[in-house]
């Protein structure tokens, strides 16, 4: 596919655009300050910012391309309607990561049988918030008075465990984050998807898995 990734010079997008060049994608990087000129590409990716990936968006869609979004903290709403006038696929996923997601719904599934869970969820020091959002989502999936420890510690990067006990039985489910170019997996799997997607708005990895 010809692909357009605005924030492809970020932490999370100069992860990405490899893996997509390696899949065979022909990508287009755009920076801040770049015209967002996509017209013609098959999609345009968005990891940027809040502020910046609205536009992005909007801009992309105008010219009548479709968007896979990993920015998180805006409200895609709005333009999920501009996408369904449109017939364009609007996917965004607050977790690109597929193990991530699993974890997720593996942990949901486990909660239906073993319902006492406690979460750990162990981050590099340079992660000021505690919970994480994946902890506390986690926690609303299973249900109930869910604790959540966290840890932030050098050396690690992003990991959790879900720890469910039952009577004579423990079950941990465990997901290990080590590094950036786990997101571009999901966005190749999205990308695989967006033809198959309804027009306008999908959110979550977990449509599509
Ligand atoms: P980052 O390192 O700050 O990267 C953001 C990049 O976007 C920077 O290169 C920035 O350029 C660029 N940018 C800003 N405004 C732009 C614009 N208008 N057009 C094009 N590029 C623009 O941040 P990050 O860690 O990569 O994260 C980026 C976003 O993705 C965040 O919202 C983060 O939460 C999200 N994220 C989501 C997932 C997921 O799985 N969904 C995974 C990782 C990250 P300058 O440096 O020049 O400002």
């Amino acid at each position: 596919m010809r692909l357009a990734v605005f924030g492809a010079g970020g932490k999370a997008g100069s992860a990405i655009v490899p893996v997509l060049e390696q899949a065979g994608h022909d990508v287009r990087g755009l920076e801040l300050g770049d015209e967002p000129d996509v017209a013609g590409l098959d999609a345009a990716i968005d990891f940027t910012t809040p502020d910046a990936a609205p536009g992005n968006v909007r801009a992309a869609l105008e010219q009548g391309v479709s968007c896979v979004v990993g920015t998180t903290g805006w409200d895609p709403a709005l333009l999920g309607e501009l996408a369904r006038e449109r017939k364009l696929r609007l996917f965004v996923a607050p977790n690109f990561s597929i193990g991530a997601v699993l974890m997720m719904r593996f942990a949901r599934e486990t909660a239906a049988y073993l319902p006492r869970a406690e979460i750990v969820e162990l981050h590099n020091e340079a992660k000021k918030d505690a919970p994480s959002g994946t902890a506390k989502a986690t926690a609303a999936l299973i249900g109930g008075d869910v604790a959540i420890h966290s840890v932030r510690l050098p050396g690690l990067v992003a990991h959790q465990e879900v720890i469910f006990g039952g009577e004579g039985q423990v079950l941990t489910i465990r997901h290990d984050t080590t590094g950036r170019e786990s997101f571009a997996y999901g966005v190749l799997l999205a990308l695989e998807k967006l033809p198959q997607l309804p027009p306008g708005l999908t959110v979550g990895l977990d449509a599509i898995l």
